[in-house]
């Protein structure tokens, strides 16, 4: 039996959002938003596909409605999809990749100076303000190294405003991944986006609450790699930090999307050590 869904039904989470972004992507907008809920909306939705494609509109996804939406392009998966990636050691660590080192992201995004406000002027207490490159070369290094890249990938995620602001020499590994996920045709698993460059310490480091003196990002290991515009977050809610993010079916579960994510290159924060994982987080680590 594939994966059938209906109101009140028995519903995977992550098969309702598949199905759910498979209407929007037909313009079937009466589905509304992505979010894992098989109601009314997504029914009256379903109704109207049924309706296009001459099928009683029931509003269930039955075989034959699967039937109709794979032959133009839905996945529709093996009975054992989801009971073979079940619990909290899928998907394994990657072999050769970990979370990048100073050096390394000092070298491939180029070092920059900062400094932090008293708190009381901060908009939270790991906030920096980034001035200059190191070498003195660049006196706004932000401006110099951050762009807005655009990409239609997350349109449909909550948050998401058309561009991920982002390292420039982060943009071809971004679009690598992006271009990986939606042939993989995961991109229904990305629900929402809290965003890529944020100038700040790693949640939870920040060294004090009085004004600090410059520094330099190479003295540090402290700094958070949104910081470098290497990183971006999605679907916080259901992956907060130091939780165990959401298994793989469950909604907003990001599971499935880390295996191509290390081939391009990211590693997943899920696969941090201890209390620091951070089930939101994909950062490039090559
Ligand atoms: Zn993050």
């Amino acid at each position: 039996m594939p994966f059938t869904l209906s109101r009140g039904g028995n519903n995977i989470p992550a098969e309702v959002q598949r199905w759910q972004y498979f209407l929007l992507r037909r313009g079937v907008s009466q589905v509304g938003r992505i979010d894992a809920d098989f109601g009314a909306k997504t029914e009256e939705a379903t109704r109207i596909f049924q309706l296009q494609q001459q099928l009683a509109p029931n509003g269930k996804v039955n075989a034959a409605t699967l039937e109709a939406a794979r032959q133009q392009g839905y996945t529709v998966l093996a009975d054992g999809y989801y009971a073979e990636r079940a619990g909290a050691g899928w998907p394994a660590r990657p072999d050769g990749l970990g979370s990048p080192g100073s050096d390394w992201r000092n070298t491939r995004f180029s070092c920059f100076r900062f400094v932090q406000k008293q708190n009381a002027y901060r908009d939270r207490p790991e906030r920096i303000v980034i001035r200059g490159s190191c070498d003195g070369r660049i006196a706004d290094w932000t401006t110099a190294n951050i762009i807005d890249f655009p990409s239609s990938a997350f349109s449909h995620a909550d948050g998401y405003r058309g561009y991920f602001r982002i390292h420039r020499n982060a943009k071809e590994a971004l679009e690598e991944l992006l271009h990986q996920w939606r042939s993989l045709d995961l991109l229904h698993l990305v629900i929402s986006f809290a965003g890529a460059f944020d100038p700040r310490y790693i949640y939870g480091e920040n060294p004090g609450n009085g004004a600090q003196p410059e520094r330099r990002s190479a003295e540090t290991g402290k700094l958070s790699n949104h910081a470098f515009g290497s990183a971006f977050d999605i679907n916080t809610t259901w992956n907060w930090i130091s939780e165990v993010p959401a298994f793989c079916g469950r909604k907003g579960s990001v599971r499935e999307l880390v295996a191509s994510a290390n081939a391009a290159g990211f590693y997943w924060g899920g696969h941090f050590g201890g209390n620091r994982i951070d089930g939101m987080h994909f950062e490039l680590a090559r």
